[in-house]
């Protein structure tokens, strides 16, 4: 298909089987419209500039992943600060996201990656700021004395705060097709691939990637080859499904900000978020809203005041929706009081649950839907509609937490009385996984534990990375021990009220041994042992690679198991069953990371590992105070998995939880 040109606004619109993907050449500004190809009529307007959407690749060379790239909670931290002040025209977020698209775009044009390093550096550091550059600016602070922030960075910042877009990235749309950036969402592909890709096959978007992968092109470029090519015929599908579902934290960031918004429209007796978003799944794929008013009409045009980019893209009587640029769709329904409750029940699903519950209400001779639960067909005869625990205890049923409505086990649990009592975010006592200033994080191990205790936890352990990941300065053991003098420094200063255990991130090798000598690892307190490099060694031999470090006596937990990154990074191809037969044999702990784009163990991973008795431990994995926030993420997973605080060992204060090791780590 060829691209057309729109010469008034530069926009340039190509078709794709699923979606219109819009460009707007000038900025480099991705528009993601989930419209069938018939509705072609359907263009959103083209406001903002290069926004929270815009695809980062994962780093062709990937440690933590978390870390090195950008951390989503930073994002919205970021832009949730700017928001606010409403002076402020430029996010750091979109600054940093700015300069690694440029730093992308000339690296798909021949640079070498010394000099992008400069602009990757410094959306890295700019992210981990906690004052927008821009008030920096306005307060007179010269960006060079900033710590890592360089000339070139500098001088970008000010183009952006002063233009809004950078020259040099509209230069570079001149000779790259801005669908080529598309092709840095495949898992594996980084620049330099997606460079020979370009430059020497001329594929310039993923329909032109997916064809040359199955015509075999691919695989004939050097640097390639067979395997290559399959794991990039894979990853095709999770770049275009990138752009259907967002994270469960950023719909949960937009979930407040509407809130935010419908908090000063009177009508409005109560408010209600519904579908996926309320059963707290790791993606959400759009936004289901529930509103009992006095007026619908009133309602409807506040909701019509929500964010000015976005586009009405119907309104009827009691419902209206929306379409956010980057093509999100939030729905809402006005519902009279007494069927809110069902409507809540009915738009929460999971449709498989909800099979069941329709069954239920058939057998007893009823029928159920979203305005009520009544007897047979006959609308007057509305047994409850209300409440929607009301629906639940009329068809016998306990409430059932909406995070179980999976028709999983929670029908089984709640006929035998034994629907578990999900964990709470104030259950958590500590957090065994964060980083400092001493490797990639933002914050100082005294910085992380005055927040940590503000959160009402009683301990944490510093877990930097080992010396293997020397992108993020991993640490020696010189520096480990050095560090660890610090910690008992500091435990001494802070008394009985808060304990900093001595920890480390240990990398397990592409040959299964430990980054660091046994006899530095047995002085730590915990040890936290991960895979961060050859992440696609075949299954056997990764497998074998984390059940060794299961094995080994040092080991405290395995975090992040398997590695995945949501709709960024596939899992690594281990055979999760036997890690958690290991862990359970040799009595060691497996991690839920609540790094909202890890999220790993996944919820059905989990209620696997609770179920054969292995503590799990939820563990923010932060690397700036902000990201200790993750937690709650975490939270949200956990009770998916159906867990109770008795299962997570981090309910448990340190001396237990040290106990429950017993002498095998
Ligand atoms: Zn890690
Ligand atoms: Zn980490």
């Amino acid at each position: 298909m060829e691209p057309r040109w729109r010469t008034d606004r530069c926009i340039w619109l190509r078709r794709s089987k699923k979606r219109h993907v819009l460009h707007d050449a000038r900025t480099a500004v991705f528009f993601y419209s989930r419209q069938s190809a018939s509705q072609t009529n359907f263009l959103l307007p083209i406001r903002k500039s290069v926004g929270e959407f815009l695809p980062t690749p994962v780093p062709p060379v990937d440690t933590c992943g978390e870390n090195l790239a950008s951390s989503p909670l930073d994002e919205r931290r970021n832009t949730a600060t700017t928001a606010s002040a409403s002076n402020i025209a430029v996010t750091n977020e979109q600054i940093a996201q700015h300069l690694e698209t440029l730093a992308d775009l000339l690296e798909i044009q021949g640079a070498n990656s010394f000099r992008t390093n400069a602009y990757r550096n410094g959306a890295r550091r700019i992210r981990q700021l906690s004052e927008p550059i821009e008030s920096l600016v306005a307060r007179g602070v010269a960006l060079t004395t900033l710590d890592g922030i360089g000339k070139s960075v500098a001088e970008k910042c000010y183009e952006l705060i002063e233009r809004g877009k950078l020259k040099q990235i509209e230069e570079l749309l001149q000779v790259i097709p801005p669908s080529v950036l598309d092709l840095l969402q495949v898992p594996r592909l980084g620049p330099k691939k997606v460079a020979a890709l370009f430059h020497q096959l001329h594929i310039t978007n993923l329909e032109e990637l997916r064809a040359a992968c199955q015509a075999g092109r691919v695989r004939e470029l050097a640097g390639f080859g067979a395997k290559t090519q399959q794991s990039i015929l894979e990853g095709i599908a999770i770049a275009s499904a990138a752009n259907q579902r967002i994270l469960w934290a950023q719909a949960d960031d937009l979930v407040q900000e509407l809130r935010h918004h419908f908090a000063d429209c009177r009508a409005i007796r109560h408010l209600d978020f519904a579908g996926s978003y309320r059963r707290g799944r790791e993606t959400v794929g759009d936004l289901d809203l529930l509103v009992d008013a006095t007026d619908a009409d009133t309602v409807m045009d506040h909701f019509a005041k929500f964010r000015p980019s976005a586009t009405l893209s119907g309104r009827g009587p009691t419902k209206m929706s929306i379409r956010l640029d980057n093509g999100f769709a939030i729905d809402l329904r006005v519902v009279p009081p007494e069927s809110f409750g069902s409507a809540l029940q009915y738009f929460t699903g999971s449709k498989e649950h909800n099979v069941v519950m329709r069954q239920r209400a058939k057998d007893r001779g009823w029928k159920l839907n979203e305005w009520g639960l009544f007897v047979d067909d006959d609308a007057e005869t509305r047994l409850e509609g209300a409440s929607e625990q009301g629906i639940y205890k009329r068809l016998g049923l306990p409430f059932i937490p909406p995070e179980l409505r999976e028709n999983r086990q929670e029908f089984a649990w709640a006929e035998a009385g034994n629907l578990p009592v999900l964990i709470e975010l104030a259950d958590i006592r500590g957090d065994l996984h964060m980083h400092t200033t001493a490797t990639d994080g933002a914050a100082s191990i005294e910085e992380m534990a005055a927040a940590a205790k503000a959160h009402g936890l009683s301990y944490i352990a510093i877990t930097d990375h080992s010396q293997r990941v020397a992108m993020a300065r991993g640490l020696d053991p010189a520096r480990l021990l050095a560090q660890w003098a610090e910690i008992d420094a500091i435990n001494r200063r802070l008394g009985n009220s808060f304990q900093v255990l001595k920890g480390i991130e240990c990398d397990i090798l592409e040959n299964g041994q430990m980054d660091l000598p046994d006899d530095v690892l047995a002085q730590a307190d915990w040890v936290v042992a991960s895979v961060h490099y050859g992440q696609t060694q075949p299954r056997e031999q990764i497998t074998a690679r984390i059940i060794g470090a299961i094995a080994h006596p040092h080991v405290s937990m395995i975090a992040h198991p398997t590695g995945r990154l949501i709709n960024r990074r596939e899992p690594y191809d281990v055979d999760i069953s036997a890690v958690m037969d290991a862990a359970a044999h040799h009595g060691k702990l497996l991690e839920l990371n609540a790094s909202p784009k890890r999220l790993d163990l996944n919820d059905i991973h989990l209620a696997a590992a609770a179920q054969r008795g292995i503590p799990i431990v939820i563990n923010t994995d932060a690397h700036s105070i902000d990201g200790l926030e993750a937690m709650r993420y975490g939270i949200v997973q956990a009770r998916r998995a159906g867990l109770t605080k008795r299962q997570v060992a981090n309910c448990l204060p340190w001396p237990e939880l040290k106990k429950l090791m017993g002498k095998k780590r």
